[in-house]
């Protein structure tokens, strides 16, 4: 039996992996669930699961919860309030496996203590990495800790990287990896028509069910500009090393390009599950629930070059990646700023790279040699950029 803590368990993520948990129960017992406002869907996650511990951030929500747990029968599940208890439960003996599905760099201090704590990270939280992405890869070198990606593009070019490769290797005969997009719910639009998108538009993406902040990342392709950068740093690779491909069916989740003319791919319906099942379980495999892929039903695959003109997240995030230090935090940021403007109807779609672009042109580029500077540095582009949403209204 492996222990679990899965930290944003009422999130997107955190469902799929309850699911795949739920399907493989003989291999995993629940030991620590963490929400951040949604109790409602945690409590029924406890009846169900009934993890030794809960994190909820907020004192507040924390005590009226405790009231929830206690009048229900047969609960021992500790509640445990407070940032720090986070990291806390990805440190606890029992604890084998951190799935770091957190949205945002709210996941960074309790991703790293996973890390620290020499656990086996199965890493949704992708804004981890890409705000903190050598400090993050040292600390799960030095404590002898696992990184496998979730994503399912990053868990596909794992899956077709040589045998035992590890994460933040450099892998012998690889010409490139091309990340697939999917090019989100505005992939066909002209500039002119992504002015009027509205949020409910740019949170219905056509493949793939995921939460708010995602979803308008990949109506942005922020997105795949995020995965990039999170890309070279799993991989240890180069800007110039990365290709995108728009590839609309979501079929084949990405591909490694080796230097003898192969191309490996691994293919799938899209479904979080199954990079989930993967990571958990790797290197074995185990049943995801996923049904299985059927290419004559699935036989149009399209591929397309993406637009960096109309999807200018795209590129900013190939320009923070190649300007490297503090860039990719400060882009990561002012993307988080922004999108949560856009989602409160604060900015327009078309206004999220502009916010973003000011930010990263404002703030000098430096080295970033502990996660307190990654903190100091999230902090002030997080300043700027609000600064840049007031100016728009
Ligand atoms: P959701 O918004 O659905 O879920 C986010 C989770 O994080 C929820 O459990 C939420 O709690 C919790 N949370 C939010 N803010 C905080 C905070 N400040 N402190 C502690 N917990 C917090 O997101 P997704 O599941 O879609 O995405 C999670 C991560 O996985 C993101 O980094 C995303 O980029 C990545 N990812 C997601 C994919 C998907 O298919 N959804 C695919 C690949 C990567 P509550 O619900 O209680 O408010």
């Amino acid at each position: 039996m492996k222990g679990v803590c899965v930290l944003g368990s009422t999130g997107s993520i955190g469902v799929s992996t309850l699911d795949v948990l739920r399907l493989n129960k003989a291999c995993y017992s629940v030991v620590a669930l963490t929400a951040n406002k949604n109790i409602t869907r945690l409590l029924e996650q406890c009846v169900e699961f009934k993890p030794q511990y809960v994190v909820i951030p907020d004192d507040t929500l924390a005590a009226e919860f405790r009231i929830l747990i206690s009048s229900t029968p047969a609960l021992c599940t500790e509640v445990l309030s407070g940032e720090k208890s986070l990291e806390q439960v990805t440190e606890l003996s029992e604890v084998d496996i951190v799935v770091a599905a957190i949205v945002g760099a709210a996941g960074l201090l309790s991703t790293i203590a996973a890390a620290e704590a020499g656990k086996r990270i199965l890493l949704a939280n992708k804004e981890s990495l890409v705000v903190s992405g050598d400090l993050l890869l040292s600390a799960v070198n030095k404590n002898n800790a696992e990184l496998l990606p979730l994503d399912s593009e990053h868990n596909a070019l794992f899956q077709c990287m040589p045998a035992g490769y590890r994460t933040g290797q450099k892998a012998e005969g690889i010409r490139k990896i091309i990340l697939t997009a999917s090019g989100g719910p505005f992939l066909n639009k002209t500039v002119n028509e992504l002015k009027h998108v509205t949020i409910e538009q740019a949170c219905a993406h056509p493949n793939w069910s995921m939460g708010r902040k995602i979803s308008v990342d990949s109506a942005s392709m922020m997105n795949k500009g995020l995965e990039v950068i999170e890309a070279s740093f799993l991989f240890n690779l180069c800007a110039t090393e990365i290709d995108v491909l728009v590839h609309p069916q979501s079929i084949i989740h990405s591909m490694v390009d080796y230097i003898d003319g192969s191309v490996l791919a691994q293919l799938g319906n899209p479904d979080m599950r199954t990079p989930i099942a993967h990571a958990l379980a790797w290197p074995e495999r185990q049943s995801s629930g996923v049904s299985a892929l059927d290419l004559i039903v699935n036989n149009q695959l399209t591929f397309q070059e993406p637009s960096y003109e109309r999807f200018p997240c795209l590129r900013l995030a190939f320009d923070a990646l190649e300007a490297k230090g503090t860039a990719p935090a400060i882009l990561n940021a002012a993307n988080e700023v922004a999108v949560d403007a856009f989602l409160s109807d604060r900015i327009r779609f078309v206004e999220i790279p502009v916010v973003i672009e000011k930010v990263l042109q404002e703030m000098p580029i430096t080295a970033a040699e502990s996660i307190a500077d990654v903190i100091n540095i999230d902090a002030e582009a997080r300043a700027r950029a609000i600064a840049k949403v007031e100016a728009f209204k």
